[in-house]
């Protein structure tokens, strides 16, 4: 396990006794460190079910997992390489049952949270006031609070109304057997702390944790570390305080500064070169990063040589942008041996800012993925409509139940449901299940009775006429009958605020339909890869198509490694590389994103905005180590400020790069003629000295 790794690396990969940190800037060869100490540990004897991997999201697990197969090969299937959420599922799901969890329990996504919260609210709430009480709860769940404690703590009579919703949230996921994307933290926390044989399970079972991306973990994924880690503390943390970039989402760089704190054993291993991209991107990197106070002290250098310059580009409006940027990458494509798509990149401060690009790209026939937004099969109304295919094919699965049965409301109301969820969980059913028991009676009256059985039975009946419905114009027609027979259209008008909002999901809902058609039909002109395995040409029934429909939208993050060019946001880029680089949008207002100060920036910066604009810089530093071979960095003389074009300046961090103004502009024909001078200058010299006489 040493092939590729400098002194420092082996250092870190070899340390295995006790805990070690490694703090590197980007780029330096960390995540490297994680794959090769997986396979150290297994070389060492340690079997791999007890090494546990900890990364920032789903894709980069996978990623991982990959690189560790490469290295190590089939034992590297049995580590568990994961996120820190879906690890705690893992505890969850094994050792929840003293919590009062069965093991299938369901796991609740945004929306369904959404929902619950303005049920609970007696309907008294609208989506946004409820979007903003989940802020809330799940900040108080991050705390570490209960719904008690939220009470006793809540500042004014906001707070107090919340933590009382909170409270009957709280009992509604206990009677649906579900839990919250923050449980999955907080519960396993809580297990660990309580329950003294359940932690000592773990903290045997896992005799080595070792976690990616440590600067961006929060308060209790750091307590659940702790507590899984243990007096033995066998661990390794790699991580750079400069690419820290999730404050807003509770991260905290007390986590660093805690570490040599709370394992006074700690070895501490800093990385210093970087192995991945050229002088010129990385002196723009480090000049960008420099005036951010530094926790650790740190230096960075490669040996990839100078490289192009980093090229700065203006442009009139995002649409010329978009257009530049296209124009940059068939024009590397054509002049260099970068052939692939895949080796070019996009990236942009927020998610709406990649409409012009996707646009330029399909002008230009250039295939690209959206990488790090919500794709298709992740909106609201997709999913909806994804939860009834769920359920067609999978009875059992409970949170489909409980999205079909309440969206669109069939006046099934939440009294029904958590008797039904708690007679399903004493008779260790799931909610469907538990419809059809003989015993149910007994719990639920006669009328809500009926309702469910209704809803059962058309479930039921749906799925049959779906089995017998096959090619694309009978599937157009069962769709559209059963959206109006459940009143999905006339539900998206009554939830919505804004109409056109409404109508454009509305819209979705028809393409998808549309989509879904065609695919019945055989007529696959699939460009997502979706489903490899059907081949064109096929007539297929509908539930065939709501097969593998309904697994993709719960494995949407199986992003294959296709030949497209990445858009994507700064935040997901985190971690990833590419040869070509385009930071767009690097424009005053998008990044750094409007700061308070935005009007007078004379005016003396309160301590919050300077500590947004530091986390701006690093955002900024994040993007330009992403590069390998080239950078270019746009921004736009205008931008949309609402609905106006106002003008708009170069970001400040285009002058922080500090770019060299002699190279930026660098023409080959001035460079040719000042080492042709140079050349005329040594052949004089040499002349002179042999004594020849001058001409
Ligand atoms: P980031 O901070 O962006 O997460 P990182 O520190 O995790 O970066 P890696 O992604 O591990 O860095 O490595 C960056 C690139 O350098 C990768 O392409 C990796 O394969 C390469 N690399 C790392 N170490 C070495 C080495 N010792 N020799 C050659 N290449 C290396
Ligand atoms: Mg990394």
């Amino acid at each position: 396990m040493s092939a590729g790794l400098n002194l420092a690396q082996l250092e870190a990969v070899h340390y295995i006794g006790g805990p070690a940190l490694v703090l590197a800037g980007a780029g330096s060869g960390k995540t490297r460190v994680i794959t090769h100490k997986i396979g150290r540990l297994i070389e060492a004897g340690l079997e791999p079910r007890r090494i546990a991997a900890i990364t920032f999201t789903n894709k980069a697990a996978a990623e991982m997992r990959e690189r560790a197969k490469g290295l190590i090969g089939r034992k590297a299937k049995d580590v568990v390489v994961c996120t820190f959420h879906a690890l705690g599922v893992r505890i969850m799901r094994e050792d929840g049952a003293v919590l009062g969890l069965k093991p299938q329990f369901s796991i609740l996504d945004a929306d369904d949270v959404t929902g619950i919260l303005k049920d609970a609210a007696s309907g008294t709430a609208d989506a946004a006031t409820a979007r903003q009480w989940q802020w809330l709860i799940s900040k108080w769940k991050n705390m570490g609070f209960n719904a008690q404690e939220a009470l006793a703590q809540a500042a004014d009579d906001n707070e107090r109304i919340v933590a009382q919703v909170m409270a009957r949230y709280e009992e509604r996921l206990t009677a649906y057997q579900s839990v919250d994307f923050d449980d999955l933290i907080s519960l396993p926390l809580k297990l660990l702390r309580d329950f003294p044989a359940v932690r000592e399970k773990w903290q045997s079972m896992l005799g080595h944790v070792l976690v990616d991306e440590y600067q961006d973990t929060n308060a209790t994924q750091y307590e659940l570390f702790k507590l899984i880690a243990g007096a033995r503390a066998r661990f390794t943390a790699v991580g750079d305080d400069d690419q820290s970039i999730y404050g807003w989402r509770g991260a905290t760089l007390d986590n660093l500064k805690k570490l040599p704190v709370d394992f006074p054993t700690l070895k501490v291993i800093k990385l210093e070169q970087n192995y991945r991209s050229t002088s010129a991107i990385l002196r723009a990197a480090n000049n960008v990063i420099g005036p951010n106070p530094k926790l650790f002290p740190k230096t960075l250098f490669s040996e990839l040589g100078e490289g192009e310059p980093v090229r700065v580009v203006d442009a009139d409006s995002e649409e010329h942008e978009a257009e530049r940027a296209v124009a940059r990458i068939l024009g590397l494509r054509a002049s260099s041996q970068w052939k692939d798509w895949r080796d070019f990149a996009i990236l942009y401060r927020a998610n709406h800012q990649a409409k012009p690009f996707e646009k330029a790209l399909r002008r230009a026939n250039v295939p690209y993925k959206v990488s790090g937004g919500t794709s298709f099969f992740d909106r609201a109304e997709i999913r909806d409509l994804c939860a009834w295919f769920r359920l067609w094919i999978n009875n059992d699965d409970d949170p489909a139940f409980l999205r079909a049965v309440t969206v669109p409301k069939r006046g099934i109301g939440h009294t029904t449901l958590g008797r039904l969820g708690e007679f399903a969980q004493q008779n260790r059913q799931s909610l469907f299940a538990a419809l059809f028991n003989a015993m149910l009676p007994s719990v639920v009256p006669a009328k809500a009775l009926a309702g469910l059985h209704e809803f059962g039975r058309y479930v039921n009946d749906l799925e049959y006429r779906a089995r017998h419905t096959l090619g694309a114009e009978s599937s157009r027609a069962f769709l559209m009958d059963w959206l109006g027979e459940i009143g999905y259209e006339q539900h998206l008008y009554a939830g919505e605020d804004s109409e056109k909002v409404a109508a454009a999901r509305w819209n979705n809902v028809l393409e998808f339909c549309d989509w879904m058609s065609q695919r019945a039909g055989g007529q696959l002109a699939d460009a997502s890869g979706a489903d490899a395995a059907a081949a064109p040409g096929e007539t297929k029934s509908l539930r065939e198509v709501a097969q593998t429909v309904s697994l993709l939208s719960t494995i949407s993050e199986r992003e294959q490694d296709q030949d497209v060019v990445t858009l994507s946001t700064l935040h997901a880029s985190k971690g990833l590389e590419w040869p070509h680089v385009m930071l767009v949008g690097v424009t005053e207002g998008l990044l750094p994103f409007k700061l308070d100060d935005e009007e007078g920036r004379q005016q003396k910066v309160s301590d919050e905005t300077a500590a947004r604009l530091q986390e701006e810089r690093r955002l900024m530093y994040v993007g330009i180590t992403r590069a390998q071979r080239t950078l270019s960095v746009s921004w736009t003389r205008k931008r949309k400020k609402g609905r106006e074009m106002v003008p708009a300046q170069r970001s400040r961090f285009i002058a922080e790069m500090a770019l060299d103004q002699s190279t930026a502009r660098e023409d080959p024909r001035e460079k040719l003629k000042a080492l042709r001078a140079e050349f005329a200058r040594k052949a004089a010299e040499a002349k002179a000295a042999s004594g020849a006489p001058s001409a």
